[in-house]
């Protein structure tokens, strides 16, 4: 069988594959990705989070972004809102606690994904898509995985470093039984595109407005504009909740209509495509590294799609890893546990404390308290626009505790 040889083999050309071979390019490494898919492809997620934009120039490709964002109708994105019952709020993520950027976009992933891509290429990172990793062997010092093209051909390429990012293919928690049952219930989405026809002037295109179902909170649905006139929408809960007899169509549009705010919004919305199902997304794993890869982005851990925070984590994961390579790779000591590990878990346990906190309520109780005081609701937005690993923000450094005061003051007036 042909065996290559290469610095960095990376699994997957979603965003953190992406970030990561450009970042590890930078450092003028030899990097390849490997993509099952050719793109563009269809990807969910598609609400960023302002942090995400520091790591993403980081990566040099700001630029590529800045540029298509008309022509890929990528929506301006500053805030969140979130409406329950008669009850509306809204997060300027302008107005946040940690400085860094406040704004954002919306995206279709397909055009998304593949510009970071390509940026990453012009970087010199050779991605070959429509090839599938098959097999690893992380045992020698020199990672190697076995690849078989879609053409047939197989071959192998070693390296001196293996990361996973290929998101819910999960390779490596699968191959070498990395995985452990995620804390969070199994929960399911509905989603689609349409065209919205949105014409309530309140509607406000530059934030993703969250809505709580009226009678069960633990149902939310996301309502992500486009700058084109489409947008993005989808139900989530626990797979109980819906009545698996329907379509995926008739199960989305009955959801839709059993909440007026939305019913009223989409009144006169079509869909563009047949609705998605995707089921179980939660993941976790016992380690995210060995002494020759890293699992990045959901390919590690995958929380729950209701703060947007997928993208930011898979970038931030890139982010971590790209310097402990580079140094692993000319021969430097490298702590991955503190440099990488550590540090990522960090912000993921706040994204945790957050979600948790969503689901069995306390969190909505604070986010529709209405007399919110503006310092704590800044460093409740820096959360909210991905900004977890901040040191100097209470709510990220104590969640748990401060969150836990916060639900008793807003219910206690
Ligand atoms: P991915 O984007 O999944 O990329 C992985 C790539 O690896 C894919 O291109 C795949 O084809 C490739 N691959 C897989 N297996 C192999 C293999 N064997 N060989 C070669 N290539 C392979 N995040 C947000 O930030 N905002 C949101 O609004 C949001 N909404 C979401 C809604 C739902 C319902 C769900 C489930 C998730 C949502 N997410 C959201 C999360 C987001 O989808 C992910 O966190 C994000 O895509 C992770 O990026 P990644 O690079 O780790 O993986």
């Amino acid at each position: 069988m042909k065996v290559e040889h290469v610095d960095v083999i990376i699994i997957g050309a979603g965003p953190a594959g992406a970030v990561a071979g450009a970042m590890l390019a930078n450092l003028n490494h030899k990097v390849l990705i490997i993509e099952k898919e050719h793109f563009p492809r269809f990807s969910i997620g598609e609400s960023l989070l302002p942090q995400c934009m520091a790591f993403i120039k980081q990566a040099g490709l700001l630029e590529n972004i800045e540029t298509s964002a008309d022509d890929l109708a990528f929506q301006f994105k500053n805030g969140a809102a979130f409406f329950h019952q008669d009850k509306y709020t809204d997060f300027d993520f302008t107005e946040k606690f940690t400085p860094g950027p406040g704004t954002t976009y919306q995206i279709k992933r397909a055009g998304f994904d593949k510009l970071l891509a390509d940026g990453a290429k012009q970087k010199g990172v050779d991605i070959r898509y429509g090839e599938l990793v098959k097999k690893v062997d992380v045992e020698c010092d020199n990672p190697t995985v076995d690849i078989q093209t879609d053409t047939g051909e197989e071959y192998q390429v070693t390296g001196k470093f293996l990361l996973d990012a290929s998101g819910f293919g999960r390779v490596l928690p699968r191959l070498l039984q990395l995985e452990t049952p995620s804390n969070f219930p199994v929960r399911q989405s509905y989603f689609t595109h349409v065209k919205d026809n949105i014409t309530d002037k309140n509607f406000d295109r530059n934030k993703i407005l969250i809505t709580v179902h009226p009678n069960y909170k633990d149902i939310w649905y996301w309502l992500i504009p486009f700058a084109d006139g489409t947008a993005s929408v989808g139900v989530v809960g626990e797979p109980s909740m819906f009545d698996q007899q329907l379509t995926a169509n008739q199960l989305l549009q009955s959801f839709i209509e059993q909440t007026p705010n939305l019913k009223h919004l989409l009144n006169n919305a079509s869909f563009i495509s047949d609705a998605r199902v995707i089921k179980g997304y939660a993941a976790n794993v016992d380690c995210l590294y060995g002494d020759n890869y890293a699992l990045l982005g959901n390919a590690g851990e995958f929380l729950d799609p209701v703060f947007s925070s997928g993208v930011t984590i898979a970038m931030k994961s890139a982010s971590l890893i790209a310097p402990v390579v580079d140094k692993k790779i000319n021969g430097k000591r490298v702590d991955i546990e503190n440099e990488f590990a550590v540090p990522l878990k960090k912000g993921i346990d706040c994204f945790k404390t957050f979600v948790s906190a969503w689901y069995d309520g306390r969190f909505q109780d604070v986010i529709f308290f209405e007399q919110q005081e503006p310092h704590v609701k800044a460093m409740i937005s820096s959360i909210l626009a991905g900004y977890a690993w901040d040191d100097n923000n209470p709510y990220v450094v104590q969640s748990e505790r401060r969150l836990n005061v916060l639900v008793k003051l807003c219910n206690d007036i």
